[in-house]
């Protein structure tokens, strides 16, 4: 397996309708105080959750909310188990996404490159029964830098060491749903695969120049063909 796909969760793959945003924030009230979260949708996308919340309080310093971090991420996780009744319920996984996974599995190593804590991504995945496509182990998360564009070197060095291989340019696929997703992989030399299941629409994606476009991954030939292809 040379090819090594990243994929974004929420907006990509799956979204959870608002439950695990309500989890997130009762974590960051319950460990940082009050907060007052901006209501566009666009606020939370292709950001860590790192930087999500330095946004929110934009008078504590990365390193002071680094230092928190595994309070809120131990807060997360608590409201979240709470919820996951709720959260199965009301989750979708976007079209033609489990079609895909299962097209990949076993070609590539496919891992999750997201935003949220590592813990909170695999309760999703789990709960949603996605997990048993993607190598946890060789994925990034939002705990693991502020920064997106840093967790692909963490996901690749986490990845080569698992498979005893260098992934290196093209070998690395980043599918996500945000500008900043296609930015990540291009800042890395990747390959880029954006859809448009998240807040962006195709309009708001095509200036950021994916090598794919796609509304979702119904129809993932053209998306399988880079991945896949030489
Ligand atoms: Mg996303």
């Amino acid at each position: 397996m040379c090819k090594l796909v990243l994929w974004d969760i929420d907006g990509t793959l799956l979204q959870t309708s608002g439950v695990s945003k309500a989890a997130m924030h009762m974590a960051v009230r319950q460990v940082m105080g009050v907060i007052d979260p901006p209501a566009e949708r666009t606020f939370y996308s292709g950001k860590t959750d790192w930087q999500i919340i330095c946004d929110m309080l934009p008078d504590r310093s990365i390193d002071a909310i680094a230092e928190q971090l595994p309070s809120f991420s131990h807060a997360y996780v608590s409201a979240l188990q709470q919820r996951i009744p709720e959260m199965i319920e009301r989750s979708q996984i976007f079209p033609g996404v489990v079609d895909m996974l299962q097209r990949l599995y076993g070609a590539v190593v496919q891992a999750p490159l997201t935003g949220n804590v590592a813990p909170v991504a695999r309760i999703k995945l789990s709960a949603l029964q996605l997990a048993e496509y993607l190598d946890l182990d060789a994925g990034a998360y939002g705990n693991d830098h502020y920064n997106r564009w840093s967790l692909v070197p963490i996901a690749v060095e986490r990845a080569g060491r698992r498979y005893q291989r260098a992934f290196t340019g093209s070998d690395v696929v980043i599918i996500g749903d945000t500008p900043n997703d296609i930015r990540t992989g291009k800042a890395n030399g990747a390959r880029t695969v954006a859809v448009a299941t998240g807040p962006y629409s195709l309009n708001d994606l095509r200036p950021y120049e994916p090598d794919v476009l796609l509304p979702d991954l119904s129809a993932c030939d053209a998306a399988l063909e880079i991945i896949l292809g030489d």
